[in-house]
């Protein structure tokens, strides 16, 4: 099953930036040109793991647990924004990032540890991906929309283990469903 692991923003988090997007998709060629994702799936995915043997879940659902326990519950908001080249429009994160990163770090060695084939290659970068471009689109007027948004902070208290079941429909467009598989407060 393809697995990552992730934290989720609470309703009003995302509502807020829901209002924020409303703007962005109403600049030009927002709607042609762009996937936006559904608010309902907004997250930080803290390790992705790809294709995972269900054999391995005991052992890497115990490893999560673990590293959970050994982050605090922290203080974030959602805020600025900014693309990865002219593929990906993202929404950040500001306040106890660094918490956030080290949480991350250990979803993804714990996740190695189980023998989940865990990308490690790129440093963590606390983002919530907002769109996918559909072919090339300039989104920089996009991310330059978003650098003064600044949501209100919230509480990170829960890591989740999510299963990403892609389309098997062929509707074009039809976007994964997630479902969690297990979750966890951090802190213990
Ligand atoms: P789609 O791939 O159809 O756009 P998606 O990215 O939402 O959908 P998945 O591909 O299952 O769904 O990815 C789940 C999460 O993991 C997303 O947050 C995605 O950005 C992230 N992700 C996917 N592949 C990788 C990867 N190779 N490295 C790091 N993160 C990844
Ligand atoms: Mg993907």
């Amino acid at each position: 099953m393809r697995l990552f692991v992730a934290l989720f923003p609470p309703p009003p988090a995302l509502a807020e930036l829901g209002a924020e997007v409303r703007r962005l998709r109403a600049l030009p060629d927002a709607g042609r040109r762009l996937r936006w994702s559904d608010p309902a799936t907004w997250h930080f995915t803290l390790a992705f793991l790809g294709e995972v043997d269900e054999a391995v879940l005991p052992d890497l659902t115990e490893r999560l647990a673990r590293a959970a326990r050994r982050h605090p519950a922290h203080e974030l908001r959602l805020a600025g924004g900014g693309r990865f080249g002219d593929r990906v429009l993202w929404a950040g994160a500001e306040g106890d990032v660094p918490v956030l990163r080290a949480l991350a770090r250990s979803a993804g060695a714990a996740a190695r540890r189980a023998g989940a084939p865990v990308d490690e290659s790129r440093a963590f970068h606390a983002h919530l991906t907002l769109a996918r471009a559909a072919g090339r689109v300039a989104l920089r007027p996009y991310a330059e929309a978003l650098a003064a948004f600044r949501g209100s902070p919230w509480a990170a208290e829960r890591l989740e283990l999510v299963r990403s079941r892609l389309p098997g429909s062929g509707v074009p467009g039809e976007r994964p469903r997630y479902e969690t598989v297990r979750a966890w407060d951090l802190g213990g």
